[in-house]
């Protein structure tokens, strides 16, 4: 069994402290690894490395043509390594080797596409007079402390290397303590590139030691975190100390809205796919479907029909198309929410139990569950369950989709779906999210921002506005025709 070790400065270190995390493959339950449980004192030695490592200039101080070639790089050596990536994400968060492979392929795409933006302007010029040149460049922040989820520990620790590395900035990666596999293996592979050591480095461990450490450290510039609303409010407050700025991609209760002139076949699909996918475990998640009246029930029939059919299984078996529960603990909310659904007197039209049979009593896998018949009020219509359990609430008219689609202190994503392309742009303007879609679900493309509105976070990733995350703007004032003022004869 392979014991995880922490990576600063380039080398593998093992943790001061002795406790270990036990790294669980939850389609089986087997210890895969144990990880280290990192203290205090090693993520305060692990920042010092990042700033040393930023003050140096060894990294900030190159061209962005050098930063490119490095990013490349790392984009090559995970095309090779997509296998060995997707089998361990597979093994070690549950989902199937699919969706494993297609976070793999994005992972290497996002360095692809930052080291290519590197080679565009990325500042302006104004003429404020005559003899007043002024340039707008930007800068990289210094330390990024990066803190992630487990749901893509991979895809979702790249959203935020990438960028930070290409602006310069040196970095400090915290993986969720459950799911820091391919992480390991993301550093092991970034080793061998011409990264200088120092710039990128891993801390593995909690998030009340690790986590809270890199939040409330004076030497780090910024943090950007992905991961619950909840941690989100605690790191915004652990950061005030030194002001540093916050990024947060936080969770969601997003609606799916179908009008009754949907193409039925493909609002089903995507509806299937909105939720299933990756188990529900997705902060995207359209959990939240909203059917027009005249066609709800019809909706209801064939959506349950084709949701039975779903297979579910171990991520490594081909047939599997959706996998299992990422930890004991959240399988057992998630059950708890399903419990909450028929208590508050939705009612269960498919699910709704732990799988068992075919050897899955031996993982962590839960039934496809659709709840209906629910009313806005209800806890599993509000609260974020992060599994495959969705709601189909009904709706009378336009005014009234918005209406339950904005009843959310989320924000993050939602859909539209209507052959009427004027009333499906109109109402998905109305929509309050940051990621939206008309006739589709969960598709989505490295060029365009990524992020929530409300309580779903702060800030966005991809995209130039990604790269913004990770930069200081400076102006400079270039006087052209230097003599003095004599503002005060
Ligand atoms: P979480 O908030 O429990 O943990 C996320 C990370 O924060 C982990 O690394 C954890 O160790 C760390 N952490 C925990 N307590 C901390 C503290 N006090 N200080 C600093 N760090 C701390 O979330 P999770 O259960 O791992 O992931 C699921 C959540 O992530 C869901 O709410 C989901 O919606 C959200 N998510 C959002 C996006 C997005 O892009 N908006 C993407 C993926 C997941």
């Amino acid at each position: 069994m392979k014991d995880l070790k922490q990576y600063m400065n380039g080398k593998w270190i093992e943790s001061s402290n002795l406790e270990k995390i036990e790294i669980i493959n939850p389609a089986t339950r087997e210890v895969i690894a144990r990880a280290p449980k990192g203290s205090r004192e090693e993520t305060e030695e692990a920042i010092k490395i990042a700033k040393r490592t930023f003050e140096s200039g060894r990294w900030s101080d190159q061209s962005p043509q050098e930063r490119a070639v490095v990013l490349l790089q790392i984009a090559d050596i995970l095309q090779e390594n997509m296998d060995v990536l997707t089998d361990l994400e597979v093994q070690n968060n549950g989902k199937t080797k699919r969706e494993a492979q297609s976070d793999a392929e994005e992972a290497a795409n996002t360095f692809r596409y930052y080291a290519g933006l590197l080679t565009m302007p990325n500042g302006q010029a104004y003429e404020a007079s005559k003899d007043m040149q002024t340039l707008i460049v930007k800068e990289p922040m210094g330390v990024a402390g990066l803190i992630v989820p487990w749901n893509f520990p991979l895809l979702m620790s790249v959203w935020k290397i990438a960028p930070a590395l290409a602006a310069g900035n040196s970095i400090l990666l915290k993986p969720a303590e459950i799911t820091p596999m391919t992480a390991v293996k993301l550093f092991e592979l970034i080793d061998q590139t011409d990264l200088p050591k120092g710039a990128a480095n891993l801390v593995m461990g909690t998030g009340p030691v690790v986590g809270q450490t890199i939040a409330e450290s004076e030497d780090v510039d910024m943090v950007s975190f992905t991961g619950s609303t909840g941690v989100g409010r605690q790191i915004m407050q652990a950061a005030t100390g030194n002001m540093k700025k916050v990024s947060l991609e936080l969770g969601g209760k997003s609606p799916n809205i179908i009008f009754d002139d949907a193409d039925l076949e493909t609002a089903i699909d995507y509806a299937l796919f909105g939720i299933f996918m990756g188990s529900g475990q997705v902060c995207s998640s359209g959990s939240r479907i909203l059917v027009q009246e005249e066609i709800y029930d019809t909706f209801v029939e064939k959506y349950v029909e084709k949701a039975k059919g779903i297979r579910v299984g171990p991520g490594n078996d081909e047939r599997s198309q959706m996998g299992a529960i990422v930890s004991e603990k959240h399988f057992e909310s998630i059950l708890d929410y399903i419990r909450i659904g028929k208590e508050e007197g939705a009612t269960l039209a498919l699910g709704g139990h732990r799988m068992e049979k075919d050897g899955l009593d031996k993982g962590l896998f839960i039934e496809p569950t659709v709840f209906t018949h629910v009313t806005s009020d209800m806890r599993i219509v509000r609260e974020e369950i992060f599994g495959p359990v969705v709601t189909i609430q009904k709706f009378k008219d336009e005014e009234e989709a918005i209406k339950i689609a904005n009843d959310s202190e989320y924000g993050l994503a939602g859909a539209v779906f209507s052959k009427d392309q004027n009333k499906a742009i109109r109402v998905i303007k109305k929509v309050r999210a940051g990621i939206t879609w008309v006739n589709a679900y969960h598709l989505t493309t490295i060029q365009a921002p990524w992020g929530g509105y409300k309580q779903s976070g702060i800030g966005r990733s991809l995209g130039t506005y990604g790269l913004d995350e990770y930069q200081e703007i400076k102006q400079i004032n270039i006087n052209l025709d230097p003599k003095p003022i004599h503002w005060f004869e």
